[in-house]
């Protein structure tokens, strides 16, 4: 008996010599899309120029449009010398004749897509089908559709899934089995669907809650399939979707209905680490079932995206960084598959034919019948394996996308990347022409010899690994990762953090001054704002003696503490980050109850407020040692940096952690001294942060935590001679007020005080005529009502130009009113309470104007009635005079101005005295390249949503009325807190000088007394 490898290889080999006997056209060189394939397999940056600007093509509305693109695109286009005459000979006939090339090229790409999309419509796509019929090929329809932003959205979905399946049916109704052999497994007709279709709103961490959506759409579908005898598949999308995918398969599949219906798939990805923990789970599933089941495996559509992602927020990582790991994964779940024949029905998606022939020489093995599982392929890949497939009696089947171009072109770039990606299969045989021998090898061989450090490893493998972490200053910063709420132990986590806050409600929390724990006569309650009649905690409220007491104990403890070794305080502030860290899910549900924040809103507080502590004390190693200005001979200038003395920190609730705790570290790293005092709303959450600091070690008196009324304490301490520098946050009103009042001099006062403030914003983002419209309509929703629009950095004013204007609204009106609103217990709720009755009614009246001065397009109906709730509203026909595009509204309000043309929309963007964060949606880079210049914003962002900076990557604050220009999170940030000094001395002597001057002296930081 040969061995399962050598008969792996012998098979192979057959398949090849098939599969040589009519070469891929894909991958010849004549063509535009085989012209394409070869520039962009030639230079990864015009891989990237190309298919970016395949992406916006069928967006573009005119001629003229097309040739701007190209040229902004490609005038500079390099790469090798031939390939840039090419572009640039393109570029300049495009420019010439538009009206000849744009069409031309517009052609060119409907032609690559058709390569891909089996039809533009059901009656379109029977051509291609009945063809493959005739070569023995079956079919799996996907309907392929823009990425769905409303209910009304996946409701025409359902309904075109519904028509497909029923025209496919009539269609084929005389259509027999191609094999005629156990044709019951494998009926003709065969839907593949994508449940992110279904949905609009699916919240990784809530499968309930889209299971309980997904469901009632998907239950006429399933029946109708099974009337008919078609097969209806669950493709698997994106690691986020993964666990509600199984959830709902498992879900639906073992109703009454449905549990004695074979003729039910689900997709397995073999690059997911857990994938073999998945199946096992599943295939277990079935057998309780007992009725069988199909399973697609496949190795993963979305590669590049997960570990994009993951690095983006710190996760680890769920697809396998090898590509031979996936490949060898794949072969594992593939025996797995096999030897459950019994209860599952396989498909194998791939065109690799190692992983093919691996599947076959194993079936064979266990004498599974050939006509008892199938090969998928994709449409318009492969033809020749297919072809091979077919002719050694194998059951085939395609994949047939089908839809427009338009809706198709994130499944045309996916195809694009994967043919030429550099690990792809199909690059290697029919490009690189590879040896058969390398073809066929063994992954788990090339796993080994990999690890033994024969094969450099993978391109990918590099650039994935990390860079070395560590309280050294010139290491590389990482943020705390966000926490992943698409992982089930986290859900739990949180839901049993939630279950125990509960049970705090009520507490009571003291002042602290001195390390003293302070009860004072009057105590404040601090309510929850989704429910006002729960009472979150009661704080002891500090008057006038307390707050001259703080003042002047921390004005005592300023000497001891300015003399602390930097060092040390960074300790501190990395100990805080420790215990923040391990506290997370408790100060989370603090958060959902205290403020109102959705859970990931909460976390994202949580995980800032981690950042701004470890960001701090790396910042203040680098600039805390006395640093040599110049070398000159004979004289020795170094520069360092002394605090100020006492900091009066004054906090907002809306970033009750991060803000807060992000002043203070600031404040307290560069050795100064604090009183802290958090907004009234969030009152327990500063407590919570003071005992934190207590817990890491801060010294009495360095920081103190005093509760009360802004009006009263607040406005004491801004004016006391004896408090040097202010931190605050909060509302353009209070903060000019500090503004000017800490600039009048005190009697007895040491220090001109210094004001670090940042205030609102009337913040818009621009959506340009070539904007890609699926994201600039999630973005904007999630800008404008996250968190209910109460962040700073939130739009409040969409910018429309005209000729997409249309669309846009229709698209964001049904995406806005598909948005949850709720208690943010829930952890699919987008859109909570507003945090207290004073801004409930100011918002209420800001309707009334917004109603008064333009039209009310959208407003959310079904809000609690109990609570702080504002329904979630969008105005259309604002001008940029009237006072809802002008003043500042704290709440989820959003105001949709028309214009006619970019010069107009910047005019307008610009128009205001706020200037904190601005976006700009646009597939043009040289609108884009206007827009980074042109934007009065301390923060501009592109392409994405304006909300959501991140500590060290995205240093926050702006101008304007917006702010004195400091940035938190950034590089500069400290300074603020510190007053820089210099000392000069002469070291020569008679002309004589030491050779060498050190580049940092510590000596003088901490002089003895
Ligand atoms: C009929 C059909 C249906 C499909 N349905 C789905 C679906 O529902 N969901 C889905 O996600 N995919 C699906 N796919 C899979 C996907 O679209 C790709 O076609 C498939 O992953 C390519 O694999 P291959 O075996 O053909 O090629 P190969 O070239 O052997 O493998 C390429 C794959 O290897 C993996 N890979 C690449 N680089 C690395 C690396 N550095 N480390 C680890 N792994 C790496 C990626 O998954 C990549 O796609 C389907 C494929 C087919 C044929």
């Amino acid at each position: 008996m040969r061995s399962l490898q050598s008969e792996i290889e012998q098979r192979g080999r057959q398949i090849f010599e098939l599969v040589d006997n009519h070469p891929e056209s894909l991958f010849s060189k004549a063509g535009f899309y085989q012209r394409l394939m070869a520039l962009s397999m030639r230079d990864e940056r015009l891989k990237l120029q190309l298919f970016r600007f395949v992406d916006v093509l069928p967006s573009l509305g005119s001629s003229g449009e097309i040739v701007e693109h190209l040229q902004e695109y490609f005038a500079d286009a390099n790469g090798s010398q031939k390939v840039s005459e090419l572009l640039r000979a393109g570029v300049r006939l495009a420019r010439i004749v538009p009206w000849i090339s744009g069409p031309v090229l517009r052609w060119n790409v409907s032609e690559m897509a058709r390569q891909f999309i089996a039809g533009r419509n059901p009656n379109d796509v029977m051509r291609t089908l009945r063809k493959r019929r005739a070569q023995k090929i079956g079919f799996t329809v996907d309907l392929l559709g823009e990425a769905v932003v409303s209910e009304t959205e996946t409701d025409e979905y359902a309904a075109r899934y519904l028509d497909l399946l029923e025209s496919l049916a009539h269609e084929t109704k005389d259509w027999t089995d191609p094999l005629g052999k156990n044709s019951e497994l494998f009926p003709v007709v065969n839907l593949s669907v994508k449940i992110s279709a279904l949905y609009s709103q699916i919240n990784p961490a809530d499968p309930a809650d889209a299971i309980a959506h997904l469901a009632p759409k998907l239950r006429p579908l399933l029946r109708r399939a099974r009337e008919l005898g078609a097969f209806i598949n669950f493709d698997m999308e994106s690691y986020a979707h993964k666990n509600t995918t199984l959830e709902l398969f498992k879900t639906i599949f073992a109703e009454e209905e449905f549990r004695d219906w074979p003729h039910a798939g689900i997709v397995t990805q073999a690059y997911l680490r857990d994938s073999e923990a998945d199946l096992r789970n599943l295939i277990e599933w079935g057998r309780a079932r007992g009725t069988r089941f199909a399973v697609r495996l496949v190795k993963g559509a979305y590669w590049d995206y997960e570990t994009s992602k993951s690095r983006q927020n710190g996760w680890d990582c769920p697809v396998y960084l090898q590509k031979p790991a996936s490949d060898a994964n794949f072969e594992t779940l593939t025996r797995l598959l096999l030897e459950n024949e019994s209860i599952v029905t396989s498909a194998f998606g791939s065109h690799n034919v190692r992983s093919i022939a691996h599947a076959q020489a194993f079936a064979e093995e266990l004498g599974i019948d050939r006509s008892r599982f199938e090969f998928q392929l994709l449409y318009g890949m492969a033809g020749p394996i297919k072809r091979a497939l077919v002719e050694m009696g194998y059951r085939v089947r395609e994949y047939c996308p089908v839809g427009e171009l338009l809706p198709g072109m994130s499944y045309l770039v996916r195809r694009l990347l994967e043919n030429t990606s550099n690990e792809g299969f199909l690059r290697a045989k029919f490009s690189e022409n590879v040896s058969v021998e390398d073809l066929l090898r063994d992954p788990c061989e090339i796993l080994r010899r990999n690890r033994n450090g024969v094969l450099p490893p993978s391109n990918a493998t590099k650039n994935m690994t990390t860079t070395t972490s560590g309280t050294h200053p010139d290491a590389s910063y990482e943020n705390a990762p966000l926490t992943n709420f698409a992982l089930p132990e986290n859900q739990e986590k949180m839901r049993a953090a939630l279950r125990e806050q509960r049970k705090q409600f009520g507490c009571k929390v003291p002042l602290t001054i001195n390390g003293e724990k302070i009860w004072t006569d009057n105590m404040f309650s601090s309510v929850n704002p989704s429910e006002p009649d729960q009472i979150v905690g009661y704080a002891a409220e500090a008057g006038i003696p307390e707050a001259e007491r703080a003042v002047a104990v921390a004005r005592a403890a300023f000497e001891k503490w300015r003399r602390t070794s930097f060092e040390q305080r960074c300790q501190l502030l990395e100990r805080v980050a420790e215990i923040l860290d391990r506290r997370r899910f408790e100060l989370c549900a603090l958060e959902v109850f205290e403020v109102g924040k959705p859970w990931a809103q909460a976390d994202g507080d949580i995980a800032e407020a981690i950042d701004f502590c470890t960001f701090y004390a790396r910042q203040m190693r680098r600039m805390g040692r006395p640093r040599l200005t110049q070398n000159v001979p004979g004289e020795e200038s170094y520069q360092h940096y002394w605090p100020r003395g006492v900091a009066l920190v004054i906090a907002p609730w809306n970033f009750p952690m991060a803000i807060l705790c992000g002043m203070v570290s600031a404040a307290l790293v560069t050795g100064n001294t604090v009183i802290m005092k958090p907004s009234e709303q969030s009152v327990i959450i500063g407590a919570t942060l003071m005992e934190i600091y207590e817990e890491a070690g801060v010294p009495p008196g360095v920081l103190n935590f005093l509760n009360g009324k802004g009006s009263v304490i607040g406005a004491h301490m801004v004016d006391h001679k004896d408090v040097d520098l202010i931190a605050f946050t909060g509302s353009r009103e209070v903060g000019l007020w500090i503004w000017e009042t800490a600039g009048k001099t005190r009697e007895g006062q040491r220090e001109l005080k210094r004001v670090i403030c940042e205030m609102g914003g009337k913040n818009a983002m621009i959506v340009d005529s070539d904007a890609d419209l699926d994201e600039a309509i999630v973005d904007s929703i999630y800008s404008a009502f996250g968190f209910q629009g109460q962040k700073c950095s939130a739009l409040s004013r969409l910018i429309v130009l005209e000729e997409n204007y249309n669309r846009v609204i229709e698209r964001l009106l049904g995406a806005a009113g598909s948005v949850r609103v709720g208690n943010p217990e829930e952890p699919s709720v987008v859109v909570g309470p507003v945090i207290d009755e004073a801004a409930y009614r100011r918002i209420l009246d800001y309707l009334e104007i917004g109603k008064s001065e333009a039209t009310l397009a959208y407003q959310a109906k079904d809000v609690p009635q109990h609570g702080y709730f504002i329904p979630p509203t969008i105005f259309t026909g604002v001008t940029p005079d009237m006072r809802i595009a002008r003043e500042e509204i704290f709440g989820p309000v959003l105001s949709v101005i028309k214009v006619r043309d970019l010069d107009e929309a910047i005019d307008v963007a610009n128009g205001t005295d706020y200037a904190l964060t601005g976006g700009f949606f646009s597939r043009s880079p040289a609108n884009i390249e206007r827009i980074k210049a042109q934007l009065e914003a301390g923060n501009v962002y592109i392409n994405r949503p304006c909300t959501g900076a991140i500590v060290g990557r995205h240093p926050f604050g702006g101008f304007k009325m917006s702010g004195g220009g400091t940035k938190a999170g950034g590089e500069d940030y400290l300074l603020n807190f510190l007053i820089p000094r210099v000392v000069t001395e002469n070291v020569a002597r008679h002309g004589m000088a030491p050779e060498k001057t050190p580049e940092y002296r510590d000596e003088f930081l901490w002089p003895k007394k």
